[in-house]
């Protein structure tokens, strides 16, 4: 996967239009410098510059630029004049006839060259070595390694940043990000922005340490790139399970170990929502907490260990029956069979239905907490929608970054809906405020959210206040429609399983086996649902990783019976 990458050697380069001159400082500085440092050549100020800007899309170091001053279209001092746009911190040398040296010396404030060198500078040890020794040395005492990682260059209000570092953040890819707004303030970013001189439509752009970077990428696109895998080894598994959360994946675990061919299809990325939670409290075992990514990249690790196979991300789009088998068509437009489905899709952010919050979702107002946003809100206000547990986690862990948090709370209070334990820590932290009896009304904003009104049940006021942000936790719906004409749902989607699908005593209709429906099982024998997805579940982790575990006990039963 990207972000694994051997430290690289910066890199020299010398610039001269004559072939004879150039092999040899090449030859000269190779000699010396080889083992530590990439020696490259050029031969022209243009080339030299297309050089730099391709070595700064990948982060390459850059220590010390040594270029004649006599080269036809541009002159030396030009180019070392342009190169400071892209890496100010190289060392600048000038290679001179004796006929330059006034024209050199000038050169030194306008180009601020660190040193010139006169033709023919043999022997090396004299001339050239003992100037660039101490070059590279000065160099060398303020290098900072680049960080050696995937960066995506974009606006912070822009939906397509927003889902490329969301989706990176929960495969759990190490990335860099930085603001193209920054530029006057980040010399990083400004580099960058010069080097690549990026069209607004190819934001973001995602930067590897290998290879060409990837502009305004789809998420298949970034996942492809990544080394994430899409495609299943095989045509048939004994077990496909199709959600990635706890549910999923410890039905994965527990599968794949007791012997079952297993294949996990994970639309977003594995973790469901409980990779989204910020600090889950009361999840057996982990007395301080864990964070809800923690808990997905052990179970992701688990489950490969065991040979599960992940196809992350990859949709499943339908599933219909054929004898004994089950066929799901995956957003790719392949297909899976299995002798078992187990269904796991878990629920989804309820949308806030106001004027506004369509247009600027993703530059400003996000749905669950959005992990990666609390850094850029440092020393904002921050406002949060919504009254239950994930609503109050995210306040928790936004309070550590931003100026204040506003949770917006339709109820009377957060007693009817939230924990006692958060509770207490919300009273207990001076920047959160909780605004009871108060809901969004609109929000406003046009490239990005700017303000919000929101009314008031006491006083019955509308107040319009600005807002960079708003975080949306107001429930979840099961995204069931595409599964309607296959399993029996009850009317707001979730699914009907075990005893809930009997009616008077009966079995559900087309039900074709002696038995009654297992505990986990729908209403067509072979597919099962668990966690949040199930008609009647306990919505937490541990009961989700409960229901996973068991089900695949009930999925022997049926496997011995066919
Ligand atoms: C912010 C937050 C904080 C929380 N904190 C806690 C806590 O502290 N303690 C606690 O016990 N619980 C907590 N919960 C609840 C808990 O996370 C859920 O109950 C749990 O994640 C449910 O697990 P699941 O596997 O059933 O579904 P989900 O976690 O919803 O996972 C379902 C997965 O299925 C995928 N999927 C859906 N449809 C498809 C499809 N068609 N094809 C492929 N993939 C699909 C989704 O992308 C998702 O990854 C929290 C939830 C949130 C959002």
């Amino acid at each position: 996967m990207a972000g694994k990458v051997t430290m690289r050697k910066p890199v020299i380069i010398a610039i001269d239009d004559d072939a004879q001159v150039l092999a040899a400082v090449e030859r000269d500085l190779r000699g010396r410098y080889g083992a530590q440092y990439r020696v490259m050549r050029s031969v022209s100020g243009m080339a030299a510059l297309d050089a730099l800007r391709g070595l700064k899309k990948r982060n390459d170091s850059v220590s010390l630029l040594l270029v004649d001053q006599r080269m036809p279209g541009m002159t030396g001092v030009e180019f070392l004049g342009q190169s400071m746009e892209i890496y100010p911190n190289a060392k600048r040398v000038l290679l001179t006839a004796y006929a330059d040296t006034e024209a050199a010396i000038r050169a030194i404030n306008d180009a601020r060259i660190h040193h010139y060198l006169l033709k023919p500078w043999d022997p090396p040890e004299g001339h050239l070595y003992p100037v660039v020794d101490d070059l590279l040395e000065e160099w060398q005492a303020s290098f900072r390694p680049p960080f050696e990682g995937v960066r995506v260059l974009g606006h912070r209000w822009s939906p397509g940043s927003f889902a490329v570092r969301d989706f990176l953040a929960r495969n759990q890819v190490p990335y860099r990000w930085l603001d193209v707004e920054t530029a006057d303030i980040d010399g990083e970013v400004r580099q960058l922005v010069r080097a690549v001189g990026p069209e607004p439509s190819q934001l973001p752009m995602v930067l590897f340490p290998e290879g060409s970077p990837l502009s305004a990428p789809s998420l298949a696109q970034l996942a492809e790139r990544l080394g994430l895998r899409v495609r299943a080894d095989e045509a048939f598994y004994d077990l496909v399970i199709i959600g990635g959360g706890p549910a999923g994946l410890a039905a994965a675990v527990y599968g794949a170990s007791e012997g079952l061919k297993t294949v996990m299809v994970e639309r977003e990325a594995p973790g469901g929502q409980a990779g989204m939670s910020s600090r889950i409290e009361n999840y057996l075992g982990f007395p301080s907490g864990l964070s809800g990514g923690d808990l997905a990249r052990r179970a992701v690790a688990q489950a490969r260990r065991f040979g599960v196979e992940i196809l992350a991300p990859q949709e499943a789009r339908a599933v219909r029956i054929e004898g004994p088998s089950r066929m799901v068509k995956l957003s790719d437009g392949s297909e899976l069979g299995c002798k078992v489905l187990l269904l796991a899709t878990g629920v989804s952010y309820r949308k806030l239905g106001v004027p506004g919050a369509e247009r600027l979702q993703g530059c400003g107002v996000y749905y669950g907490s959005a992990l990666t946003e609390a850094m850029a809100a440092q020393d904002e206000d921050v406002y949060i929608v919504g009254g239950a547990n994930s609503a109050g986690q995210a306040a928790m862990y936004f309070s550590k970054y931003a100026r204040r948090v506003v949770m917006l709370v339709r109820g009377e209070s957060l007693s009817a809906s939230m924990s006692q334990y958060l509770i207490d820590q919300i009273k207990q932290t001076p920047n959160i405020m909780v605004e009871t009896r108060t809901w969004v009304s609109e929000l406003h904003g046009e490239a990005r959210l700017e303000a919000i009104s929101t009314h008031c049940g006491n006083t019955g006021q509308t107040e319009k206040v600005p807002a960079n942000s708003l975080f949306v936790f107001i429930g979840a719906e099961p995204n069931t429609d595409w599964l309607s004409a296959v399993v029996e749902r009850d009317e707001r989607g979730f699914i009907l399983t075990g005893n809930d699908l009997m009616r008077d005593g009966k079995r559900p209709q087309g039900w074709p086996l002696d038995r009654d429906p297992y505990l986990p099982e729908t209403s067509v024998p072979g597919i099962f649902a668990v966690g949040d997805v199930r008609h009647g579940s306990v919505k937490r982790v541990a009961s989700g990783v409960g229901e996973g575990s068991i089900a695949v006990q009930f999925i022997h039963q049926y496997l011995s019976a066919v």
